[in-house]
């Protein structure tokens, strides 16, 4: 069940097929999610479920991602919701920014679903702070910033504070690799003399916690990088 008061996400796009492969990963990431098959019918949706963000393809029948993007831009009712543009292929996002149309973010098909929900959240917690500042998620955990309470699906994790603070460190860079160096400044402090196989007890700490009983590990191991959090360990 997805409440009401979960953020109600736009999906733009004409391909059948990938809006059926977005409903489903983002209203399992918690979002409501309402539909568009073309940039006519998104320009209506838009004024009727005043969506929350808005998840826009470039290439679409008769008006395109573009054109729709300005066109929000200039009415006051829609010109602060939260665009992410969807372009096919790299130069074409280069050649869209360029085109300065006014969108949060951008995002290169093919996308996993896993980094279109973690842009989806940083996007709306730079625009609505009070959606998602008290809670980071990712793929089956959560933390709660006000509790302190973390969860791997349903059941709860107790962490140490060291191990509290390198999850959130990760939490709010989902998928990104992140040096022991980068974590020894983030989670330690720059000014901490900590030595980098110190991070590698915490993660080993924190990996128990997170994976007690037989549950797939989270935290990835990038030889010779570093760790990052994933769903694809
Ligand atoms: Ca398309």
């Amino acid at each position: 069940m997805i409440a009401s008061d979960q953020p109600l996400l736009l999906v733009v796009e004409d391909e059948i097929s990938l809006v059926t492969m977005l409903r489903y990963n983002l209203e399992n990431a918690g979002f409501r999610v309402a539909e568009a098959l073309d940039g006519e019918e998104a320009l209506i949706s838009v004024e009727e479920c005043k969506p929350d963000l808005i998840i826009l393809d470039w290439m679409l029948p008769q008006v395109s991602g573009i054109e729709v993007c300005r066109r929000l831009r200039r009415q006051p009712g829609t010109k602060d919701i939260p665009i992410i543009m969807v372009t096919a292929r790299v130069e074409e996002q280069d050649q869209v920014r360029g085109l300065d149309t006014g969108a949060d973010d951008y995002i290169t098909k093919p996308f996993s679903p896993i980094e279109l929900v973690a842009r989806v959240r940083a996007v709306l917690r730079r625009a609505r702070p009070s959606l998602s500042a008290d809670m980071l998620e990712f793929a089956d955990i959560t933390m709660d910033l006000i509790s302190h309470r973390v969860k791997r699906g349903d059941r709860a994790i107790r962490l140490g504070p060291t191990e509290f603070r390198l999850l959130r460190h990760f939490l709010e860079r989902p998928t990104r690799v992140l040096s022991r160096e980068q974590l020894l400044d983030g989670v330690w402090g720059q000014d901490v003399y900590v030595e980098s196989r110190t991070v590698d007890v915490h993660i080993r700490r924190l990996r128990q916690a997170l994976n007690a009983g037989d549950l797939p590990d989270r935290i990835r191991t990038v030889r010779s990088s570093g760790y990052a959090l994933d769903d694809q360990a």
